[in-house]
């Protein structure tokens, strides 16, 4: 049955790389530039945070660096890669900042979300007036996500004490929806009003000040005019990945969005079995006829989720071969019976196109039940990371 196993042949193709992800620059650019249009005239921030879902922290942030009027970032580490990546755009931390922390990044003139009225705000004060000039902050509400920022009720009383204080410098004031993708408009209108009517004893104050006032992300930039208020922050769609289908569908003339990534592997070994084999762990699939059986050298633990066993597909010259049995951690099996050129090293595509057939991230987030997010987000900051940038 089929050719002798030797090792040597199996690896023999291999290159030193276990799998690659491509990163088009150009189509984010462009991505940006029609969000960019769409959303005129509020201002536009990128968020790139989680290593730019997937795309590359650094890379992407200088990529952006003249196009967009600020980056974000969750943790104030990404602040300061980007920072030391040469890159002078305007930044802000969207997530918590340990007090130890706050000094560094202020001198990287790095402004920090601040969402505290006790001791957490007092500390802050302290290492801006030992640093002799005012730190930048955006002050958030929480009107919906139950998650991070000051109540409403307690907002504007929070966000007097800041404005009171010298050594704070309140560059926006900001909350985040819970579920502008869903289209759940009167929820996100009742945020709105929330965040409002929170902030409208300090409206003067802040108006005079030019304070920046924000609430969307990608959904609601595109579906709801009156949510782009002072400026956007928009993620997922940069990278040209919609934040769901709901909010493609409900939108009369859809941006183009670029898929900006492609994630391409190669196969290990490819095995010849006859009918009734047992395949992967926990047997869960048998052949049904003779078959070739495929090996790729990357699972779960380099960002194919265990979701897809027996479910998902991956391109291997041009045609899809199903992926058969449990994912396991380093290695994801698939059926590559028939599929001319299916021999090791040759190439496999899990995102992006090969000849006529192409897969998407939401392809993948279908399979493992999950949104496109998650998929980009976990492809491990370790896996190699090409750039184009036709620009
Ligand atoms: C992640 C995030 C965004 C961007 O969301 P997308 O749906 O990816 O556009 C905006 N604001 C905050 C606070 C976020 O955490």
């Amino acid at each position: 049955m089929g050719p002798p196993v030797t090792q040597a042949r199996d690896v023999a193709a291999s290159r030193s790389a276990i799998a690659e992800v491509e990163i088009d620059l150009a189509a984010i650019r462009r991505n940006v530039g029609r969000l960019r249009a769409l959303v005129a005239p509020a201002r536009f921030a990128s968020v790139v945070k989680a290593n730019a879902y997937g795309h590359g922290l650094t890379r992407v942030a200088r990529a952006l660096a003249r196009d967009v009027d600020m980056l974000c970032v969750y943790r104030g580490q990404e602040a300061l890669e980007i920072r030391d990546a040469g890159v002078t755009t305007p930044l802000l931390v969207l997530g918590p900042v340990p007090v130890r922390e706050v000094a560094q990044l202020h001198a990287a003139r790095v402004a920090i979300s601040l969402w505290d009225d006790g001791t957490y705000r007092d500390d802050v004060v302290r290492v801006a007036r030992s640093s002799g000039t005012p730190l930048a902050i955006h002050a958030k509400i929480d009107t919906g996500v139950t998650r991070l920022g000051l109540p409403p009720a307690r907002a504007a009383g929070a966000i007097a004490t800041y404005l009171d204080e010298a050594a704070l410098r309140i560059d926006g004031v900001f909350t985040h929806l819970a579920a502008a993708e869903e289209l759940e408009s009167a929820f996100t209108l009742g945020q709105l009003e929330r965040f409002e009517t929170a902030l409208s004893p300090l409206a003067p104050a802040l108006r005079s000040r030019g304070t920046l006032r924000h609430a969307a992300a990608s959904a609601a930039a595109m579906l709801f005019p009156r949510l782009r208020l002072d400026l956007v922050r928009v993620g997922i769609s940069t990278y040209g990945i919609w934040p769901s289908p709901e909010t493609r569908a409900a939108l009369a003339q859809p941006p183009e969005l670029e898929p900006a990534l492609a994630w391409r592997t190669e196969l290990v070994a490819v095995r010849e079995v006859p009918a009734g084999t047992s395949v992967g762990y926990g047997c869960t699939h048998h052949t049904e006829r003779p078959s070739s059986i495929g090996v790729l050298p990357i699972g779960y633990a380099e960002g194919i989720p265990r979701a897809v066993s027996n479910r998902g597909a991956v391109l291997v010259g041009g045609r899809r071969a199903p992926i058969v049995g449990r994912v396991c951690m380093n290695m994801t099996l698939v059926d590559v019976t028939g599929v001319r050129g299916a021999h090791a090293g040759a190439p496999v595509t899990l995102i992006g196109a090969d000849g006529a057939e192409s897969l998407t991230t939401d392809d993948w987030a279908g399979w493992a039940q999950t949104i496109g997010y998650e998929i980009v987000a976990r492809l491990p900051e370790a896996l190699p990371r090409t750039f184009r940038d036709e620009s």
